[in-house]
């Protein structure tokens, strides 16, 4: 089963798809929201993983080495 994510061309940023996990489509509204007027794909995580740094909550948290 593959993963899927929604990434931000210009930004090189992505957020994972959960289809199932409520919590995560406003995520994803969010995400769509910060980028909106750049280009967004939705794409394999293994497209992006390593190249585009992941989207977090953008609070203080480090997101340097998340775990999976
Ligand atoms: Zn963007």
């Amino acid at each position: 089963m593959s993963v899927r994510c929604r990434a931000c061309i210009k930004c090189r940023e992505y957020i994972v798809i959960h289809p199932s996990n409520p919590i995560n489509q406003v995520e994803i509204k969010r995400f769509e929201k910060v980028h909106s007027g750049h280009t967004i794909m939705t794409t394999d995580i293994n497209e992006v993983k390593g190249a585009y740094s992941s989207f977090k909550n953008h609070t203080n948290e480090k997101d340097t080495q998340e775990t999976e």
